[in-house]
């Protein structure tokens, strides 16, 4: 379908598409994708059309698990504790089908970003030294683990070693969730 962008207001210049898939032991998805020939604008979208449990993953990426598949919800935080590495969902943030090297280059571009951003030495030796580290994970030379949770239950990993957890009340006051919450009013 072509659609005016919601960005540069272009008229019929962005291509939305919407494909239905069902991901055997984990339910229906959406997937939705808009893409604007005029000024660029790419959204890309995963939504489970099923209602699930806040859940958390665990899994160790190691050479045998870099190719599992990994579907990651607009609402899941990512982290490799080893590394200090977490991302979080924000009104931006964005569901994707990948796998777990296809996490792994998420992070090294998030980390790029940042090595551009920050130009001290001390910025720039830590984020090259963590580039190195996810580049040996990629390769499947060093082991790490990786967490995905997802209030909204929505994520999943697709291997037989992945750890699934119910989240904890606890675990879930600390999640940010990409939706905007406006918390019960304490005025008086
Ligand atoms: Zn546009």
């Amino acid at each position: 379908m072509v659609i005016d962008c919601p960005v540069c207001n272009g008229k019929k210049t962005a291509e939305s598409t919407t494909k239905t898939s069902n991901i055997p032991h984990f339910g229906e998805i959406l997937e939705s994708s808009l893409i604007c020939s005029a000024c660029g604008y790419k959204h890309n979208d995963v939504i489970c059309l099923e209602q699930k449990d806040p859940i958390k993953l665990t899994l160790t990426i190691n050479k045998d698990t870099i190719s599992s598949r990994v579907v990651k919800s607009q609402s899941a935080t990512v982290t490799i504790p080893e590394l200090g590495l977490k991302v979080e969902p924000g009104p931006k943030s964005l569901g994707y089908v990948s796998n777990v090297e296809g996490v792994i280059s998420r992070f090294e571009n998030v980390v790029k970003q940042a090595l551009a951003i920050f130009e001290d030495e001390e910025s720039q030796k830590n984020g090259l030294a963590i580039i190195e580290k996810l580049e040996l994970l990629a390769n499947g030379e060093t082991e790490a683990t990786l967490i995905i949770e997802d209030p909204f239950g929505q994520s999943n990993i697709m291997d037989i070693n992945v750890k699934k957890d119910t989240l904890t009340d606890e675990e879930l006051k600390h999640l940010k969730t990409g939706f905007t919450i406006i918390e019960e009013s304490s005025l008086e």
